[in-house]
């Protein structure tokens, strides 16, 4: 007997009694990125390996052991996107979107890591992305940062998460840190789990981003970046939190935020929340403006945060989730020979009649028993009932599944205004 195949690890199905969850994120998302002005972009999941080499930065974790690399039948060496920044760099500049101009941007889609999967933690996870290019900010950061703050309240969120907020500094008072950082670390050696010292010598700031729990003390008495920032990022992270605090939005200064990419410099922030357990992160970015550059761009400043759609679908209540969206407003009924040869061509009607009815029709035959069984399975709130009776007077029948109502045998051209009727009251 063959065996069942099963999917990849860490790659899920996304069940129907979940999609409602992810629908409704996504909605809120789009709308709020409407109205924010923010314009969708769809890049190909496969890029160049040499594109996330180049811009996440070899010494990262995603880059030395998550990257699902293979090469393709050219010999060309590929790689499922890891995250979208890069590749939203890549189709910018290629496109012509980037010099001189600002694009608002924002993305959304699978991303694909070969982590140790866990609870928050998939090989194939969903993030949205917004990435905007030439603003050189602050004011822009204070957008996303305000604009995330809003989707929060948006999906009843806005006491499950917190925003921490760190500045990177320019290039130059990173190098000027690093001497510090690294002179630091050698004298704790010896408390060095094996990454942080293979990173010693070749990106000492990523020691600050382990997630091992055994270097938290170390990592939380290094020196901090905070305290070596060069003047106009102290300004640019100065009048930032200056913004922040005129909207009244709440922040902490982490200065071990370092972020698990090489291309971040002055503002970076990560939203958490202590209700997912160890993967506590649900949105994070900052500012990238050597990126476009280092990826063969015109010099263009950039900014922009991810958010991790599982993460925050899993901390979406239920009761925010408008699941009667997502379910028919009415069951279509048919029972007898004659009405199940009218029923099809009676729901048409309906649905030119009623371009916005979700009207699922009983398809297979059976009893009225059995019918109004799958009717009641369906989430309906109304069964439209079609026997060969209504059939011969030209009637249809409406039940209602979910309150205490008298049911109602109209003529189906009455029946057509009363279910317009019933969208119009239900959509208030
Ligand atoms: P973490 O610190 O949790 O490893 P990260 O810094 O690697 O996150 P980013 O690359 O900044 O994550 O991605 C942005 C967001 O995408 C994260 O905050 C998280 O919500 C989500 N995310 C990242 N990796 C995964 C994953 N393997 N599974 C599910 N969600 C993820
Ligand atoms: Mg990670």
């Amino acid at each position: 007997m063959s065996k069942n195949i099963q999917a990849v690890r860490g790659m899920n199905d996304i069940l129907p009694e979940e999609t409602p969850g992810w629908r409704h994120l996504e909605e809120v998302v789009r709308q709020l990125l409407d109205a924010y002005g923010y314009h969708e972009i769809r890049m190909p999941i496969v890029e160049k390996t040499e594109l996330f080499k180049r811009s996440i930065g070899e010494v990262t974790d995603i880059v030395e052991k998550e990257m699902y690399t293979f090469e393709d039948r050219n010999g060309d060496m590929l790689t499922l996107r890891p995250e979208g920044t890069a590749g939203c760099v890549r189709a910018g500049i290629q496109n012509g979107l980037l010099h001189n101009q600002v694009q608002r941007l924002w993305y959304r889609g699978p991303m694909f890591r070969h982590e140790r999967p866990q609870k928050g933690r998939y090989r194939q996870f969903h993030q949205i992305g917004v990435e905007v290019f030439g603003l050189e900010g602050p004011d822009v950061d204070a957008e996303h940062i305000l604009m995330t703050a809003r989707l929060w309240k948006m999906l009843g969120l806005a006491d499950a998460v917190e925003l921490q907020l760190n500045s990177l500094g320019s290039v130059a008072s990173r190098s000027a840190y690093r001497a510090t950082l690294v002179e630091y670390l050698w004298h704790h050696v010896d408390e060095l789990d094996e990454d942080s010292r293979r990173r010693l010598d070749s990106n000492p700031l990523r020691v600050l981003d382990s997630k091992n729990p055994e270097m938290r003390e170390l990592i939380e008495k290094a020196p901090k970046l905070t305290e070596h920032l060069d003047e106009e990022s102290q300004a640019h992270f100065d009048t930032l939190c200056a913004i922040l605090d005129d909207a009244g939005v709440k922040y902490t200064i982490n200065p071990c935020l370092v972020r698990g990419l090489d291309y971040y410099g002055k503002t970076v922030f990560e939203w958490v929340t202590d209700k997912l357990g160890a993967q506590g992160t649900v949105c994070a970015g900052g500012r990238f403006d050597g990126l476009v550059e280092q990826l063969g761009g015109k010099p263009t400043p950039a900014v922009g945060f991810a958010m991790g759609v599982e993460r925050l679908v899993s901390l979406i209540e239920a009761e925010h989730v408008p699941q009667e969206l997502y379910r028919p407003h009415a069951y279509l009924v048919q029972v007898g020979e004659a009405a199940q040869r009218q029923g099809l061509l009676l729901a048409e009607q309906l649905r030119d009649a009623l371009p916005l009815l979700r009207l699922e029709t009983h398809c297979g035959g059976g009893s009225f028993k059995s019918q109004f069984k799958k009717a009641d399975r369906s989430g309906a709130p109304l069964a439209l009932i079609l026997g060969d009776e209504e059939v011969a007077n030209g009637t249809l029948g409406i039940k209602f599944l979910r309150e205490e109502a008298e049911q109602k045998l109209l003529s189906q051209q009455d029946a057509i205004e009363y279910l317009a009727g019933y969208l119009i009251k239900s959509a208030s």
